[in-house]
């Protein structure tokens, strides 16, 4: 059955890298790839043209739709926007409508781009890390959270941070399964000698864990965690931890291969529908100079097909194609050192389509 894409550009470079990341998609169908694209507006652009971040044909064309493919959105034009219709609340909006509860971040370096990182080459080199976040829990959303003043007239602020069992279990479920199709070991992430909360966490993943006995399970506490990531980074194959935590850490582990402009990312909900982007933003600074990197995005596209459309074979290629024109020294301004050749957004698109 022909699968369905929901195409949201955005704002600033997400129209460009987008078209690219769609040329991509369009090449795939002539070899077989049986999917159709929709596109939608979301973010300032929706603003601009429909006083919202997050139409109502947006919503229900994602909701139709067996994956999203989002650009980015923001931007200097929108800023001083009253915060319920800024940009980025198209897509917390489309988060939450979509219960798109597990993050996927992983943080590949690809060995031509071994020098872009801030750490040793050889501390580095062939890294491949998948972090799974808690996306729709913990501290960000607890309640009670604000600001009150104490009988003594000071302020004091709080927030809280709770999990279900439920909520654990779904996201430790995801984490095996991303596990078994890589090298078969997690290591969840939390602060159980100190949180309670997180004490429980552990415990749910043991209980998992009886189930799931092929897979390799560790435990590690998470500022252990940030410290192994830049000493021995290449020791974690996937991480499973709390919102906040996979927030810091998945930030750190992308850095770790010193490359914004590479990096996908993927959203996923119970039934396996994810929204997929590049982990940059919408970078107003360049954006219409046709000079953006559109790898993150096409790998993104790969995502796409590897976890919520079932053609691995697909992705395959995609990530194959990406290594190939990074083979032929083909650079993006982001990523250029000397010796290279410089290309613009839409020449490493044409490029990958050619090496597919
Ligand atoms: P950014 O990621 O957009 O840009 C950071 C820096 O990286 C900039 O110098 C930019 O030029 C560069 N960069 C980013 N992507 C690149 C690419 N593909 N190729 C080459 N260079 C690239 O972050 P920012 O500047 O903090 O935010 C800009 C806007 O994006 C803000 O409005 C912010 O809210 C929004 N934003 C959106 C998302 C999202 O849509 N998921 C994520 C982060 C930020």
């Amino acid at each position: 059955m022909t699968k369905k894409i929901a195409v949201l550009p955005g704002d600033g470079i997400g129209q460009e890298i987008v078209a690219e990341a769609v040329k991509v998609i369009e090449a795939l169908k002539t070899h077989g790839l049986d999917v159709e694209m929709e596109q939608g507006l979301v973010g300032g652009t929706a603003y601009d043209e429909t006083g919202s971040p997050l139409p109502t044909e947006t919503l229900k064309l994602t909701k139709e739709s067996d994956a999203i493919l989002l650009g980015a959105v923001g931007g200097y034009k929108w800023e001083s926007l009253d915060i319920a219709v800024r940009p980025e609340k198209g897509l917390l909006g489309l988060r939450a409508e979509l219960d798109l509860f597990a993050n996927l971040r992983p943080a590949i370096l690809y060995p031509q781009l071994a020098n872009a990182s801030s750490l040793k080459p050889k501390i580095v080199s062939g890294l491949d890390i998948m972090i799974v976040r808690e996306l729709t829990g913990g501290i960000y959303f607890g309640e009670p959270r604000g600001v009150r003043i104490l009988e003594n007239g000071e302020r004091q602020g709080y927030n809280t941070l709770v999990y279900k069992e439920s909520e654990v279990k779904r996201i430790a479920e995801v984490a095996f399964d991303i596990a078994r199709k890589r090298d078969s070991r997690v290591c969840s992430v939390d602060k159980a000698n100190v949180l309670e909360v997180t004490e429980m966490w552990r415990d749910v993943v043991n209980e998992l864990h009886e189930d799931n006995k092929d897979i390799e399970l560790s435990h590690m506490y998470v500022d252990n965690a940030a410290m192994q990531l830049v000493r021995a980074p290449k020791q974690f194959d996937v991480m499973v931890t709390t919102n906040m935590f996979g927030d810091i850490l998945s930030d750190c582990a992308a850095m770790l291969t010193g490359s914004i402009g590479m990096l996908p990312s993927a959203s996923l909900n119970a039934k396996g529908q994810g929204m997929y982007e590049p982990i940059h933003g919408s970078a107003p600074d360049i954006a219409g100079q046709n000079i953006a990197n559109p790898l993150a995005t096409i790998l993104s596209v790969a995502m796409m097909l590897r976890y919520s459309l079932d053609e691995s074979a697909m992705a395959d290629r995609i990530e194959k194609a990406v290594d190939k024109v990074l083979d032929q020294k083909l650079r993006t301004a982001d990523i250029y050192s000397d010796g290279m050749k410089q290309v613009s957004t839409s020449e490493m698109g044409d490029a990958v389509v050619a090496a597919l």
